[in-house]
Protein backbone atom coordinates (compact mmCIF):
# COMPACT_ATOMS: atom_id res chain seq x y z
CA UNK A 1 0.00 0.00 0.00
CA UNK A 2 1.45 3.52 -0.63
CA UNK A 3 -0.09 6.84 0.76
CA UNK A 4 -0.37 8.09 -2.60
CA UNK A 5 -3.60 5.53 -3.13
CA UNK A 6 -5.15 6.48 -0.19
CA UNK A 7 -4.64 9.57 0.84
CA UNK A 8 -3.25 11.32 -2.88
CA UNK A 9 -0.92 14.31 -1.92
CA UNK A 10 -3.09 17.42 -3.76
CA UNK A 11 -6.51 16.14 -2.28
CA UNK A 12 -5.06 15.80 1.50
CA UNK A 13 -3.12 19.21 1.49
CA UNK A 14 -6.35 20.75 0.27
CA UNK A 15 -7.70 18.78 3.05
CA UNK A 16 -5.06 20.00 6.07
CA UNK A 17 -5.08 24.08 4.35
CA UNK A 18 -9.05 24.26 5.07
CA UNK A 19 -8.07 22.56 8.69
CA UNK A 20 -5.90 25.32 9.01
CA UNK A 21 -8.53 28.24 8.18
CA UNK A 22 -11.17 26.27 10.62
CA UNK A 23 -8.81 26.89 13.31
CA UNK A 24 -8.53 30.28 13.13
CA UNK A 25 -12.76 30.39 12.54
CA UNK A 26 -14.08 28.05 14.98
CA UNK A 27 -11.11 28.31 17.59
CA UNK A 28 -9.63 31.91 18.13
CA UNK A 29 -11.35 32.34 20.88
CA UNK A 30 -9.85 30.60 23.86
CA UNK A 31 -12.03 31.00 26.77
CA UNK A 32 -14.30 27.19 25.68
CA UNK A 33 -10.70 25.82 25.97
CA UNK A 34 -9.98 24.03 29.32
CA UNK A 35 -6.89 22.08 30.55
CA UNK A 36 -6.82 18.21 30.94
CA UNK A 37 -5.01 15.67 32.19
CA UNK A 38 -3.56 12.54 30.33
CA UNK A 39 -6.50 11.35 28.11
CA UNK A 40 -4.72 7.52 28.09
CA UNK A 41 -3.44 7.65 32.20
CA UNK A 42 -4.92 10.59 33.84
CA UNK A 43 -1.36 11.86 34.96
CA UNK A 44 -0.52 15.25 34.98
CA UNK A 45 2.51 15.46 34.36
CA UNK A 46 3.59 16.48 31.12
CA UNK A 47 5.83 19.01 29.49
CA UNK A 48 5.35 20.92 26.31
CA UNK A 49 5.44 18.63 22.67
CA UNK A 50 4.86 21.19 20.78
CA UNK A 51 2.66 23.95 19.60
CA UNK A 52 0.61 24.19 16.76
CA UNK A 53 -1.58 26.69 15.12
CA UNK A 54 -2.14 27.94 19.01
CA UNK A 55 -3.10 24.25 19.90
CA UNK A 56 -0.28 23.16 22.77
CA UNK A 57 0.33 19.59 22.52
CA UNK A 58 1.72 17.59 26.09
CA UNK A 59 3.50 15.01 26.17
CA UNK A 60 2.84 12.84 29.22
CA UNK A 61 5.26 12.26 31.27
CA UNK A 62 3.68 9.22 32.62
CA UNK A 63 2.96 7.37 29.60
CA UNK A 64 5.00 9.53 26.32
CA UNK A 65 1.00 10.23 25.00
CA UNK A 66 0.72 12.98 23.09
CA UNK A 67 -2.43 15.28 23.51
CA UNK A 68 -3.90 18.77 23.16
CA UNK A 69 -3.97 20.70 26.44
CA UNK A 70 -5.84 23.01 27.01
CA UNK A 71 -8.32 21.92 24.45
CA UNK A 72 -11.85 22.95 23.91
CA UNK A 73 -14.94 21.75 25.30
CA UNK A 74 -16.86 19.10 23.88
CA UNK A 75 -19.67 21.28 22.44
CA UNK A 76 -17.17 23.46 20.50
CA UNK A 77 -15.84 20.18 19.26
CA UNK A 78 -19.49 18.55 18.30
CA UNK A 79 -19.73 22.06 16.69
CA UNK A 80 -16.52 22.22 14.52
CA UNK A 81 -17.96 18.50 13.43
CA UNK A 82 -20.87 19.94 12.21
CA UNK A 83 -20.45 22.85 10.65
CA UNK A 84 -16.28 22.87 9.82
CA UNK A 85 -15.16 23.21 5.91
CA UNK A 86 -12.14 20.81 6.66
CA UNK A 87 -15.05 18.05 7.41
CA UNK A 88 -17.06 18.63 4.88
CA UNK A 89 -14.75 18.22 2.07
CA UNK A 90 -13.14 15.64 3.95
CA UNK A 91 -16.64 13.80 3.70
CA UNK A 92 -17.84 15.32 0.13
CA UNK A 93 -14.60 14.95 -1.48
CA UNK A 94 -11.61 13.38 -0.28
CA UNK A 95 -13.43 10.39 1.29
CA UNK A 96 -15.83 9.57 -2.02
CA UNK A 97 -12.37 10.12 -4.13
CA UNK A 98 -10.54 7.92 -2.21
CA UNK A 99 -13.33 5.10 -1.22
CA UNK A 100 -13.04 2.73 -3.89
CA UNK A 101 -9.30 2.31 -3.24
CA UNK A 102 -9.71 2.31 0.52
CA UNK A 103 -12.15 -0.15 0.28
CA UNK A 104 -10.02 -2.69 -1.26
CA UNK A 105 -6.92 -2.07 0.82
CA UNK A 106 -8.45 -1.03 4.17
CA UNK A 107 -12.07 -2.01 4.40
CA UNK A 108 -12.26 -5.92 2.96
CA UNK A 109 -9.23 -7.34 5.37
CA UNK A 110 -10.15 -5.13 7.88
CA UNK A 111 -14.00 -7.49 7.77
CA UNK A 112 -11.64 -10.57 7.49
CA UNK A 113 -9.72 -9.77 10.17
CA UNK A 114 -12.66 -8.61 12.35
CA UNK A 115 -14.35 -11.87 11.11
CA UNK A 116 -11.15 -13.95 12.77
CA UNK A 117 -11.87 -12.55 15.81
CA UNK A 118 -14.93 -12.89 16.68
CA UNK A 119 -14.09 -16.48 15.63
CA UNK A 120 -11.34 -16.86 17.92
CA UNK A 121 -12.60 -14.65 20.75
CA UNK A 122 -16.39 -14.40 21.36
CA UNK A 123 -17.59 -16.89 23.08
CA UNK A 124 -21.25 -15.27 23.98
CA UNK A 125 -22.82 -15.19 20.49
CA UNK A 126 -26.15 -14.58 21.45
CA UNK A 127 -29.16 -14.09 19.05
CA UNK A 128 -29.19 -11.89 17.40
CA UNK A 129 -25.84 -11.93 17.42
CA UNK A 130 -25.30 -7.71 16.33
CA UNK A 131 -22.28 -6.19 15.33
CA UNK A 132 -21.92 -2.41 15.75
CA UNK A 133 -19.41 0.16 13.79
CA UNK A 134 -19.11 3.50 15.66
CA UNK A 135 -18.30 5.87 13.46
CA UNK A 136 -20.19 4.24 10.29
CA UNK A 137 -19.08 7.02 7.50
CA UNK A 138 -20.45 5.98 4.27
CA UNK A 139 -21.45 2.70 4.79
CA UNK A 140 -18.44 0.84 3.15
CA UNK A 141 -16.74 -0.72 6.08
CA UNK A 142 -20.35 -2.15 7.01
CA UNK A 143 -21.05 -3.39 3.57
CA UNK A 144 -17.93 -5.63 4.03
CA UNK A 145 -19.18 -6.74 7.09
CA UNK A 146 -23.03 -7.68 5.72
CA UNK A 147 -21.44 -9.73 2.98
CA UNK A 148 -19.39 -11.89 4.99
CA UNK A 149 -23.18 -13.22 6.69
CA UNK A 150 -21.41 -13.60 9.57
CA UNK A 151 -24.22 -11.72 11.86
CA UNK A 152 -27.91 -11.23 12.27
CA UNK A 153 -27.73 -7.77 12.00
CA UNK A 154 -25.14 -5.13 11.12
CA UNK A 155 -25.71 -1.60 12.97
CA UNK A 156 -23.88 1.22 12.61
CA UNK A 157 -23.39 4.63 14.82
CA UNK A 158 -23.12 7.75 12.89
CA UNK A 159 -24.18 11.21 14.66
CA UNK A 160 -23.30 12.94 11.04
CA UNK A 161 -27.11 13.17 9.42
CA UNK A 162 -26.12 13.06 5.62
CA UNK A 163 -23.91 10.21 6.67
CA UNK A 164 -26.75 8.23 8.48
CA UNK A 165 -28.88 8.93 5.77
CA UNK A 166 -26.55 7.31 3.18
CA UNK A 167 -26.22 4.05 5.77
CA UNK A 168 -29.71 3.54 5.76
CA UNK A 169 -30.38 3.89 2.14
CA UNK A 170 -27.95 1.02 2.31
CA UNK A 171 -30.37 -0.72 4.59
CA UNK A 172 -28.26 -0.42 7.83
CA UNK A 173 -29.92 0.45 11.26
CA UNK A 174 -28.30 3.42 12.22
CA UNK A 175 -28.10 5.11 15.43
CA UNK A 176 -27.75 8.52 14.43
CA UNK A 177 -26.25 9.83 17.46
CA UNK A 178 -22.60 10.14 19.46
CA UNK A 179 -21.62 6.46 20.97
CA UNK A 180 -21.52 8.07 24.51
CA UNK A 181 -25.11 8.68 23.92
CA UNK A 182 -26.08 5.65 23.05
CA UNK A 183 -28.78 3.91 25.73
CA UNK A 184 -28.53 0.45 26.64
CA UNK A 185 -32.09 -0.24 25.47
CA UNK A 186 -31.07 0.94 22.25
CA UNK A 187 -28.13 -1.64 21.50
CA UNK A 188 -26.27 -4.21 23.09
CA UNK A 189 -24.23 -6.42 20.45
CA UNK A 190 -20.92 -8.66 20.82
CA UNK A 191 -18.85 -7.20 18.62
CA UNK A 192 -18.33 -3.67 17.46
CA UNK A 193 -15.04 -1.60 15.75
CA UNK A 194 -14.17 2.04 15.46
CA UNK A 195 -11.65 2.81 13.01
CA UNK A 196 -9.89 6.47 13.39
CA UNK A 197 -12.58 7.67 15.99
CA UNK A 198 -10.02 8.18 19.22
CA UNK A 199 -7.58 10.45 17.88
CA UNK A 200 -10.83 13.05 17.11
CA UNK A 201 -12.06 12.54 20.92
CA UNK A 202 -12.52 15.03 23.52
CA UNK A 203 -12.66 12.35 26.40
CA UNK A 204 -11.48 8.79 24.62
CA UNK A 205 -12.16 7.08 28.18
CA UNK A 206 -15.46 8.22 28.31
CA UNK A 207 -15.85 6.72 24.74
CA UNK A 208 -14.33 3.41 25.46
CA UNK A 209 -17.02 2.87 28.64
CA UNK A 210 -20.16 4.05 26.06
CA UNK A 211 -18.41 1.28 23.74
CA UNK A 212 -18.32 -1.10 26.92
CA UNK A 213 -21.58 -0.85 28.07
CA UNK A 214 -23.58 -1.93 24.91
CA UNK A 215 -20.89 -4.53 24.80
CA UNK A 216 -22.10 -7.72 26.69
CA UNK A 217 -19.38 -8.91 28.88
CA UNK A 218 -16.44 -10.82 26.75
CA UNK A 219 -17.70 -9.20 23.87
CA UNK A 220 -15.38 -7.62 21.41
CA UNK A 221 -14.02 -4.40 20.42
CA UNK A 222 -11.46 -3.22 17.71
CA UNK A 223 -10.39 -0.41 16.61
CA UNK A 224 -7.46 1.71 15.06
CA UNK A 225 -5.93 5.27 15.96
CA UNK A 226 -3.12 6.95 15.78
CA UNK A 227 0.05 7.08 18.11
CA UNK A 228 3.04 9.00 19.10
CA UNK A 229 4.91 5.57 19.39
CA UNK A 230 5.18 5.60 15.27
CA UNK A 231 8.65 6.27 13.05
CA UNK A 232 6.79 8.62 10.64
CA UNK A 233 5.51 10.88 13.82
CA UNK A 234 8.61 10.65 15.76
CA UNK A 235 10.74 11.34 12.73
CA UNK A 236 8.54 14.28 11.50
CA UNK A 237 7.44 15.72 14.64
CA UNK A 238 5.84 19.05 13.89
CA UNK A 239 6.28 18.67 10.58
CA UNK A 240 3.91 15.70 10.33
CA UNK A 241 0.62 15.96 9.00
CA UNK A 242 -1.03 13.77 11.45
CA UNK A 243 -0.07 16.10 14.50
CA UNK A 244 -2.83 18.51 13.77
CA UNK A 245 -5.41 20.33 15.07
CA UNK A 246 -7.93 20.93 15.13
CA UNK A 247 -9.23 17.09 14.34
CA UNK A 248 -6.04 14.95 16.22
CA UNK A 249 -6.34 16.19 19.73
CA UNK A 250 -4.96 12.38 21.14
CA UNK A 251 -2.12 10.58 19.79
CA UNK A 252 -2.03 8.26 22.68
CA UNK A 253 1.46 5.97 22.54
CA UNK A 254 1.75 2.32 23.27
CA UNK A 255 1.80 2.42 27.00
CA UNK A 256 -0.77 4.94 27.23
CA UNK A 257 -3.31 2.88 25.47
CA UNK A 258 -2.24 -0.46 27.21
CA UNK A 259 -3.69 1.40 30.47
CA UNK A 260 -6.19 3.49 28.94
CA UNK A 261 -8.63 0.22 27.62
CA UNK A 262 -7.53 -1.29 31.38
CA UNK A 263 -8.53 1.40 32.82
CA UNK A 264 -12.20 1.46 31.24
CA UNK A 265 -12.64 -2.03 31.61
CA UNK A 266 -11.52 -4.10 28.29
CA UNK A 267 -8.96 -6.76 28.78
CA UNK A 268 -6.45 -6.30 25.96
CA UNK A 269 -6.55 -9.35 23.36
CA UNK A 270 -3.91 -7.98 20.66
CA UNK A 271 -2.12 -4.62 20.51
CA UNK A 272 -0.32 -3.92 17.03
CA UNK A 273 0.95 -1.48 15.49
CA UNK A 274 0.25 -2.65 11.77
CA UNK A 275 0.82 0.33 9.99
CA UNK A 276 2.51 -0.12 6.22
CA UNK A 277 2.92 3.88 5.61
CA UNK A 278 5.77 5.56 7.69
CA UNK A 279 8.42 5.08 5.51
CA UNK A 280 6.34 6.29 2.84
CA UNK A 281 4.88 8.96 4.77
CA UNK A 282 8.56 10.39 5.90
CA UNK A 283 9.97 9.91 2.02
CA UNK A 284 6.60 12.16 0.75
CA UNK A 285 7.24 14.86 3.10
CA UNK A 286 10.72 14.85 2.95
CA UNK A 287 10.40 15.29 -1.03
CA UNK A 288 7.96 18.28 -0.36
CA UNK A 289 9.52 19.98 2.02
CA UNK A 290 13.51 19.80 1.61
CA UNK A 291 14.23 22.76 4.00
CA UNK A 292 13.02 20.23 6.95
CA UNK A 293 15.66 18.45 8.56
CA UNK A 294 15.70 14.62 8.85
CA UNK A 295 18.32 12.77 10.67
CA UNK A 296 21.40 10.90 8.77
CA UNK A 297 20.36 7.27 9.53
CA UNK A 298 17.01 8.15 8.68
CA UNK A 299 17.70 9.49 5.09
CA UNK A 300 19.99 6.38 4.65
CA UNK A 301 17.01 3.99 5.54
CA UNK A 302 14.32 6.12 3.03
CA UNK A 303 17.43 7.20 0.12
CA UNK A 304 20.32 5.93 -0.12
CA UNK A 305 19.70 2.28 0.47
CA UNK A 306 16.95 1.37 -1.92
CA UNK A 307 13.58 -0.47 -2.29
CA UNK A 308 14.02 -3.49 -0.09
CA UNK A 309 15.95 -2.00 3.11
CA UNK A 310 12.73 0.67 2.86
CA UNK A 311 10.36 -2.69 2.77
CA UNK A 312 12.38 -4.52 5.65
CA UNK A 313 12.52 -1.35 7.61
CA UNK A 314 8.98 -0.82 7.68
CA UNK A 315 8.55 -4.68 8.06
CA UNK A 316 11.18 -3.80 11.33
CA UNK A 317 8.64 -1.02 12.84
CA UNK A 318 5.65 -3.06 12.48
CA UNK A 319 6.98 -5.77 14.57
CA UNK A 320 8.07 -3.95 16.57
CA UNK A 321 5.14 -1.96 17.35
CA UNK A 322 6.74 1.37 16.09
CA UNK A 323 4.43 2.52 13.91
CA UNK A 324 2.04 5.20 13.71
CA UNK A 325 -1.16 2.92 13.23
CA UNK A 326 -2.05 1.53 15.99
CA UNK A 327 -4.62 -1.17 16.40
CA UNK A 328 -6.28 -2.47 19.44
CA UNK A 329 -7.96 -6.05 20.03
CA UNK A 330 -10.05 -6.01 23.17
CA UNK A 331 -12.53 -7.59 24.99
CA UNK A 332 -14.71 -6.32 27.83
CA UNK A 333 -13.90 -7.99 31.12
CA UNK A 334 -16.44 -10.65 32.08
CA UNK A 335 -16.72 -10.08 35.84
CA UNK A 336 -16.23 -5.67 35.81
CA UNK A 337 -19.36 -4.65 33.22
CA UNK A 338 -19.79 -2.12 35.73
CA UNK A 339 -16.99 -1.01 37.33
CA UNK A 340 -16.07 2.24 37.75
CA UNK A 341 -12.95 4.03 36.39
CA UNK A 342 -12.87 6.77 38.57
CA UNK A 343 -11.97 3.66 41.16
CA UNK A 344 -8.97 2.68 39.89
ZN1 LIG B 1 -0.27 9.52 30.17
Amino acid sequence: MREEEIRPQALFNRYLELARKDVDRFFSDRSGFVNVPCPACTSDHAELGLEKFGFRYLTCLGCGSLYTSPRPRPALVDAYYREGEAVRFWASDFFKMTAEARREQIFRPRARLVAEWVDKAVRDRRKPDTFVEVGSGYGIFLEEIAALDLFDEVVGIEPAPHLAAICRQKGFRIIEKPAEDVLPEELQAASATAFEVLEHLYDPAKFLEAVRRFLVPGGLFLFTTLTVSGFDIQVLWENSKSIYPPHHLNLISVEGMERLVARCGFELAELTTPGELDVDIVCNVAAENPNISIPSFVKQIIYSRGEEVRVNFQQFLKINRLSSHIRVVALVCENRRNHDPSKT
